[in-house]
């Protein structure tokens, strides 16, 4: 028994002595790309107790070559905007991972892009898009391309030059981007077409997130914040509770955050708050979705003039102070790091009960420390928010097959994904003894996928 105690030991020590010495080299050859390092230092920590049990994934180098792009493309994107001056932006594809299928991630059109950003988010996808069951790797993409305020021909044009580069570089087995934030389906057609035309083809599969009247999914634009909705729900379920009658916050305003409100609203909880980058809404009626969608959806127009046809609700301005709001389920749908420890706090001293993360690492690490050590429920990103990767993937199966499924046959899918994504979850922390504790299992479960495949595919 003794001599087993001391096998267990060093069994243990060398996992930690693997994960650190891995950590290190990432350390140094990505130093100063914070958000990447943010990814991966979250990942490692859940990863130790794997290599313990499967010392043969230390054997195969899996960490160091999981944590090691396959391939980083950055080029230039030179456009004229309307008074005929002359831009360029930068434009990225990260293709991170390709051993569960085509590289899979959307395009981000935001100044804040950087390849540090573009990492991070291609990184976490490997491990979502795993999550989904579906044939998919992971990649990630984007400009530091700012649309706010350019006319839709400035964006046509935006798109077109971006698309000339990107083209060389994906198709419908190769790599196949979608949307995030900046880009919708406007975007997704001017992407498209440009496509096309240097082809000379008709590849539908080649993108996703397309108007459904034109090889879009439908339940497509839904699908993310309907998804993160569904997993949060099974995570209520789990301890007795539900959506219903809860009150509800929601950051951003935008794809993930409309969705989500409208799917909290039609399970019965009260969403009394959301937001964009310039400040936040409180309306204690409830918020009236049609209003935010017109607003956002329609005219473009930013969330303060919510308060112009809502003389009850208030405006102010800070979008951090949403976190301010006393709820009991907060779903964080707009950015990466938006909730760090003080806003993290403050929602716990406000008697939070439940985290539903939409956006992709919208908690710092501190924050996730902070929920765990107080035994808040949180959904994670890569489980949570990977609805809208797995009805992409829906998407390219009916483009594969040339027809069309219904609005209620997607989100019945959507529904089975999400449960099966939170069963995974749940038994790998089981298995790995961090039992309940869905941060770690949806890491442990992604990963255990990809480094299968990665292991039966040989050194590559
Ligand atoms: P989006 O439609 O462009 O919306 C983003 C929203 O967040 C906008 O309302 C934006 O406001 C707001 N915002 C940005 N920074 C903010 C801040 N610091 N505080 C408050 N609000 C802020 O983008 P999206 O597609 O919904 O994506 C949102 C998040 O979900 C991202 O993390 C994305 O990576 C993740 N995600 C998206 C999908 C998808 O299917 N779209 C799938 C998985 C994950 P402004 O209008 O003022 O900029």
């Amino acid at each position: 028994m003794a001599k087993l105690n001391v096998e267990n030991v060093d069994v243990q020590r060398r996992s930690n002595d693997y994960v650190h010495q891995v950590y290190e080299q990432v350390k140094r050859r990505n130093a100063n790309e914070t958000e990447f390092l943010q990814a991966t230092r979250e990942i490692f920590d859940s990863l130790r107790p794997v290599f313990a049990q499967h010392p043969e994934y230390i054997t195969n180098g899996i960490l160091e070559r999981l944590t090691e792009p396959e391939r980083i493309l950055t080029f230039r994107v030179a456009w004229e905007d309307d008074s005929c001056k002359v831009h360029v932006n930068r434009g990225y594809r990260v293709q991170f991972n390709s051993e569960l299928g085509p590289y899979k991630g959307g395009l981000r059109f935001h100044p804040s892009v950087n390849s540090s950003i573009m990492k991070f988010l291609a990184f976490e996808q490997i491990f979502k898009n795993a999550l989904t069951g579906q044939p998919i790797g992971a990649g990630k993409g984007g400009s530091d391309f700012d649309p706010k305020g350019k006319s839709d021909r400035e964006i046509m044009r935006f798109c077109q030059s971006f698309m000339t580069e990107l083209s060389r570089h994906i198709g419908p087995d190769i790599d196949v981007p979608a949307g995030d934030i900046g880009v919708g389906k406007r975007e997704i057609g001017y992407l498209f077409g440009q496509y096309k035309r240097l082809k000379g083809g008709y590849e539908a599969g080649v993108l996703t997130g397309k108007d459904p009247s034109h090889g879009g999914s439908l339940g497509r634009k839904e699908a993310t914040g309907y998804g993160t909705v569904y997993f949060t729900d099974e995570m209520l379920k789990e301890y007795g509770m539900s959506f219903t009658d809860k009150t509800v916050i929601v950051s951003g305003s935008g794809n993930v955050s409309i969705y989500a409100m409208e799917k909290a609203q039609q399970l019965g909880a009260k969403v009394i708050a959301c937001s964009d980058s310039s400040g936040y809404i409180v309306d204690s009626d409830g918020i009236d979705l049609e209003c935010v969608k017109q607003l956002k959806e329609v005219e473009n127009k930013r969330i303060q003039e919510y308060v112009k046809t809502h003389p009850e609700a208030r405006y102010i301005e800070d979008c951090s102070g949403v976190w301010s709001i006393p709820c009991d389920i907060a779903l964080p749908c707009a950015t990466q790091n938006e909730i760090d420890e003080e806003s993290a706090l403050l929602l716990i001293k406000n008697g939070v009960t439940a985290i539903g993360e939409g956006a992709n690492m919208p908690c710092t690490n501190e924050a996730l420390t902070i929920f765990q050590e107080h035994g808040i429920l949180f959904a994670p990103a890569k489980a949570a928010n990977a609805g809208g990767v797995a009805v992409s993937a829906m998407e390219m199966s009916q483009n594969s097959m040339r027809l069309r499924w219904t609005a209620e046959e997607v989100d019945d899918r959507l529904k089975v994904v999400m449960r099966s994504i939170y069963e995974s979850c749940i038994d790998a922390a089981d298995r790995f003894g961090k039992p309940g504790n869905l941060i770690m299992g949806a890491n442990v479960a992604g990963f255990l996928k990809v480094a299968d495949a990665m292991a039966a595919h040989g050194l590559s």
